[in-house]
């Protein structure tokens, strides 16, 4: 008896007619993976529009590589004393209700509890 490609490929049927979860799994990782890469190639074209704006007004890469490293020196200081203890993170919470917010990696939030709408830092993450 010929069998077909999806018949002989236990990933996309399992034989009952219906896809399997890790067959889902795979195409949705596959669409997220995509979609982010999206994401960073448009923000990386932001980002050398907004660097090619500074260095048209002056500004060197030295200042730019002086600046980066200075981040990030901040965020692992930052870091290590979280996870010895010596910090908590920061938790923040709906101005209106003081109810703490979830974290959402989100620049504006809503609170769920009064629906006032919160403009977070940008740079905070
Ligand atoms: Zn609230």
């Amino acid at each position: 008896m010929a069998r077909g490609f999806f018949s002989t490929n236990s990933n996309y049927n399992n034989g009952s007619g219906v896809s399997n979860a890790s067959t889902m799994d795979f195409r949705q990782y596959g669409e997220e993976i995509a979609h982010l890469k999206g994401q960073v190639a448009r923000l990386n074209m932001i980002t050398e529009g907004l660097w090619t704006i500074l260095k048209n007004e002056g500004h060197t890469e030295e200042e730019l590589i002086d600046i980066l490293s200075e981040l990030d020196t901040n965020k692992k200081t930052r870091k290590a004393a979280i996870e010895s203890g010596e910090e908590t993170p920061k938790r923040r919470e709906c101005p209106n209700c003081h109810v703490p917010l979830q974290n959402t990696d989100s620049i504006i939030d809503r609170c769920i509890y009064c629906g006032h709408e919160i403009i977070g830092n940008p740079f905070d993450n």
